[in-house]
């Protein structure tokens, strides 16, 4: 499971799923909670959704309102009690542009703390 969707060691366990976004407690990533769930193509109707080798796929293999097989995957934008039931969490790490400040703020603090004399050269 760990290598589905690029986090290293961290599952963010503990970020809370009725935020949207939200700091990883663990690893300090901006993660975003997105919610997706599967509906069937041919008559629409919402399927309970689950996570199966990586992939966003409903739980039965048909639909159990017409019976196709086709589905679609749409993402949930606000997840509701009643979606919850059907949807999957993914919790997505943010990618750097919202990040950039606690980026370049851990850069400084290491570089002042293991190279002081580079420091030294910007006076
Ligand atoms: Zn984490
Ligand atoms: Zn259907």
């Amino acid at each position: 499971m760990e290598f589905l969707f690029g986090s290293k060691d961290c599952c963010h366990e503990k970020v809370p799923v009725d935020a949207d976004v939200t700091y990883c407690p663990d690893c300090g990533e901006l993660i975003e909670n997105q919610w997706y769930l599967t509906r069937c193509s041919c008559c629409g109707v919402k399927l309970q959704s689950m996570i199966k080798n990586g992939q966003i796929v409903p739980q039965e293999k048909f639909c159990h309102n017409c019976g196709a097989h086709e589905f679609v995957v749409e993402r949930v934008p606000k997840i509701n009690f009643i979606d919850i039931n059907y949807a999957v969490l993914i919790k997505t790490v943010v990618p750097n542009e919202y990040k950039e400040f606690t980026q370049s703020w851990t850069d400084a603090a290491r570089t002042c703390s293991d190279t002081p004399k580079l420091l030294r050269q910007f006076r």
